[in-house]
């Protein structure tokens, strides 16, 4: 399947682009998110945490602390495998029960860990293409994933600009 690809030209479209898939979000769904430093991942959880209802200031970066967890109205695992010195280390936070929940899981430098996700989860990969623009390409390993990522496209084709 091709990716989704789609363009932000500055921050605010990057927290549009957040806000939309929060709202094709499901609960349950798990989230990586892959792509350099700077590439807009934090703000992009940030995003997603101010649409489901809780305080977006909580979302901090670079995090120090491996799970952050958010009461949205559908709560928010966020992980951040930048520091985890081994995918074992990520088994022992009981990321498990994480997806296994009714809850949003989000991790950061999925591809770190990519034998710990799901069957089913959603991926996105940031792409820096200038000092403010970045390029995401959306991918769903299953078919849970592939409906949130087909809403996700709708709403973006549709958006007010
Ligand atoms: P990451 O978690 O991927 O390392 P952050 O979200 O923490 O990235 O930081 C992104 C940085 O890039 C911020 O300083 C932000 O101001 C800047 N930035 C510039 N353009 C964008 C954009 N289009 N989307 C997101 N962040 C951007
Ligand atoms: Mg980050």
């Amino acid at each position: 399947m091709t990716p989704l690809t789609i363009t932000v030209n500055s921050e605010a479209e990057t927290c549009q682009l957040g806000q939309q898939l929060a709202r094709a979000l499901a609960p349950g769904t798990v989230v990586g998110l892959d792509g350099p430093l700077g590439a807009g991942k934090t703000t992009l959880v940030r995003s997603i945490v101010a649409a489901l209802g809780a305080n977006p200031r909580q979302v901090a970066s670079p995090t120090f602390v491996l799970m952050h967890q958010y009461e949205a109205r559908t709560p928010i695992y966020h992980f951040d495998a930048y520091r985890l010195k081994s995918a074992n280390e990520f088994w022992e936070l009981g990321i498990q029960d994480y997806f296994e929940s009714a809850g949003i899981s989000i991790i950061e430098w999925a591809s770190r860990v990519a034998e710990c996700l799901p069957d089913d989860h959603i991926l996105g990969r940031a792409e820096l293409t200038g000092e403010s623009s970045r390029q995401w390409f959306w991918n769903a390993t299953g078919s849970r994933s592939a409906e949130i990522l087909r809403k996700l496209e709708s709403s973006w084709q549709s958006r007010a600009i």
